[in-house]
């Protein structure tokens, strides 16, 4: 990858790079997108990353289509795709990892997910210092992890730009994620809900209401609504900080996961 990588930075190609863990959908076909408009190269990878996930987490059931997942970017023109072994990224005597601390860290899925965010640092430093863009390609879907990479690249000096593109849907609002397949038939008429409650959220501030605290309570309830869905966190946050918010202003950002199915849903919106 680096070799190919050196060959087009010699050739003075700017390289946009897209990381994923697989099974396409849409949303990372857009990332796909938006990064060959403004790039003349255009690098996907495909890795179910193990140091991200939990013990207890689905890094065994994670869906792995990697055939399709070929074809989708095929289809969409990239000119490469990194598929590393963990073998490759992690061989014997491997030592080092990146740790993320501070304000980041403490809100959102952090708590829930001990050890999450550092693996995701940690795998993306060493993709991009494998691939080597100008630029890299992040769903706003995923805020946190989005804010995190902001913060290790900038701490890093590594010259990379980040673009975040908007979270792409399914038509009935439901959030596009690999995970969004094991949900069942009755969970996945139930997922949308995620989405509905937000839009009541944002629709209350429109209306006047601006205590976080109270808007929140009216989400939870649309949620609420719904059988079999569990709230692991619902806040309002500013999107850069990640520090919760008392008052909702434009900008303010609410951020959610849940459980439906034993699948874990995440979502948010931007006010
Ligand atoms: P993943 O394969 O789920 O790790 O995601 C790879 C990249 O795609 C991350 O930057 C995600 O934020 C982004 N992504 C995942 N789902 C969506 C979506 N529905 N809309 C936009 N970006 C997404």
């Amino acid at each position: 990858m680096q070799a190919q990588s050196r060959k087009w930075r010699l050739a003075k190609k700017s390289i946009g790079f897209v990381p994923t863990m697989g099974a396409l959908h849409e949303g990372h076909l857009e990332l796909v997108r938006a990064c060959r408009k403004e790039n003349d190269v255009t690098i996907a990878s495909v890795y179910v990353n193990p140091l991200q996930f939990g013990p207890k987490e689905d890094f065994a059931k994670y869906p792995r289509t990697l055939e399709k997942d070929l074809k989708m970017l095929q289809g969409e023109k990239v000119n490469a795709v990194f598929t590393p072994s963990d073998k490759e990224m992690y061989p014997a005597g491997f030592s080092t990892s990146v740790e993320v601390k501070g304000p980041l860290m403490q809100g959102l899925c952090a708590p829930f997910r001990p050890g999450h965010f550092n693996g995701v640092a940690t795998v993306v430093v060493k993709l991009l210092g494998a691939v080597m863009p100008d630029r890299l390609y992040l769903g706003q879907k995923d805020a946190q992890q989005l804010a995190v990479l902001r913060q290790v690249i900038k701490d890093l000096n590594m010259d990379i730009e980040t673009i975040s593109c908007p979270t792409v849907r399914e038509h009935d609002g439901l959030a596009m994620s690999s995970r969004n397949q094991g949900l069942t038939l009755e969970g996945r008429k139930t997922a949308p809900a995620l989405y509905k409650a937000l839009k009541v959220g944002k629709s209350i501030v429109e209306l006047g209401e601006t205590q976080a605290e109270k808007v929140l309570e009216e989400i939870r309830k649309v949620i609420e609504d719904e059988k079999n869905v569990k709230i692991q966190y619902l806040e309002a946050v500013n999107p850069e900080t990640l520090v919760p918010v008392t008052e909702i202003k434009p900008g303010t950002m609410i951020a959610l996961a849940t459980y439906l199915d034993n699948v874990r849903l995440i979502d948010n919106i931007v006010i």
